[in-house]
């Protein structure tokens, strides 16, 4: 990770913290979605063209991110804060998923945390010592699927079933043991193509002991990527939804109106959300907006756009005005942050 990432918090953000999110979040906190890994994962090239598109292989980010530096930045931006994660690799096809993997579980185990497992699209045998390893579930990714669409360099628009990129074996041994299958969605109509609902009602209902979370609720970083949807999801009772990067205030009213707070896990897709900047929404698409200018988002070099603040502030400051615009109480706050995924890690660790 370069130092300019993980410089110390300016004043400004400190005082962010202060005002809005000490009181408002518990103090103990499990970030459900966190990536970590070093530089040694990369066994390919990763051409310039996946460089330039994807936010995680951002020249500030893809040097790796430690377990270290999870803990140096959590103590800092959350004095006070007993925050953990959720932890598990960076599935891109550049890297070696048995060096992400193995990363993953030693982190784990020395910092007694639990981890998902980043399998290949056709993972035939759940690698022995898989509990032992501190995993207790998967996060699959369509970025692994053999597929030729060479113009698609972030490969997360493509067209594939998501039945493609999760095996068998992985469906029939997370249904086993009640894991958490954490998804990020494929094709570029997000959760407004029916082909997608699908595919995760039938998982819902062929598979009703696993936790199936949806990454950034299904990539819906905008309103309309989930106000319609939502009511296909409701019905599904395994159905869970993180908050990684989602910093849209109508988003997340949605989600807890329809799913209710015990269904929304907070998650912050560190490390991206330790960039400075924000999703927002223009006309139904989403952008990223950067203090500093990137190939991938909107910015300005000719604006100071200094008095930016982290990505995972703005999912925090999302999340609380949504929640205070529904009066939900403290109970819902402590749930969404903590009590969710403790239950699920609790509930996993007694079926094994
Ligand atoms: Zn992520």
């Amino acid at each position: 990770m370069k130092d300019t990432l993980l410089k110390p918090l300016t004043n400004e953000d400190l005082e962010i913290f202060k005002k809005e999110f000490e009181d408002f979040l518990p103090y103990e906190i499990i970030d459900s979605h966190v990536h970590l890994w070093e530089r040694d994962i990369f066994v390919k090239t990763i051409t310039k063209e996946r460089l330039d598109q994807n936010p995680a292989l951002d020249s500030e980010i893809v040097d790796g991110f430690r377990i270290e530096d999870f803990k140096k930045f959590v103590k800092e931006a959350f004095p006070g804060k007993k925050y953990e994660g959720i932890f598990f690799g960076l599935p891109v096809k550049e890297a070696d998923l048995d060096i992400c993997n193995k990363y993953v579980s030693d982190a784990c185990k020395k910092s007694d945390s639990y981890g998902l497992f980043n399998p290949t699209a056709d993972l035939k045998e759940i690698p022995s010592g898989f509990f032992k390893d501190r995993f207790i579930g998967f996060k699959p990714y369509p970025d692994l699927v053999d597929y030729k669409a060479p113009e698609d360099f972030s490969k997360l628009n493509i067209d594939v079933s998501m039945f493609d990129f999760i095996s068998r074996t992985v469906f029939e041994f997370c249904q086993e043991y009640g894991l958490i299958l954490l998804i990020h969605i494929p094709r570029a109509g997000r959760l407004n193509d029916r082909r997608n609902i699908e595919e995760i009602k039938t998982m819902g209902k062929k598979y009703p002991n696993i936790k199936i979370i949806l990454a950034h609720a299904g990539r819906s970083y905008c309103y309309s990527d989930i106000n319609e949807s939502i009511k296909y999801l409701k019905e599904i009772k395994n159905l869970y939804v993180d908050t990684a990067m989602i910093n849209s205030f109508s988003v997340n009213k949605v989600l807890l109106e329809e799913l209710g707070p015990d269904r929304l896990l907070y998650g912050s897709d560190l490390p991206i959300a330790l960039l400075k900047g924000k999703n927002i929404d223009i006309n139904n698409r989403h952008y990223f907006v950067t203090a500093t200018p990137k190939t991938w988002s909107l910015s300005s070099s000719k604006m100071d756009l200094n008095s930016f603040t982290y990505f995972i502030y703005e999912i925090i400051r999302a999340l609380k005005i949504s929640v205070r615009s529904l009066n939900l109480g403290k109970r819902d706050v402590e749930n969404i942050f903590y009590g969710n995924c403790n239950n699920m890690i609790k509930e996993i660790k007694g079926n094994f």
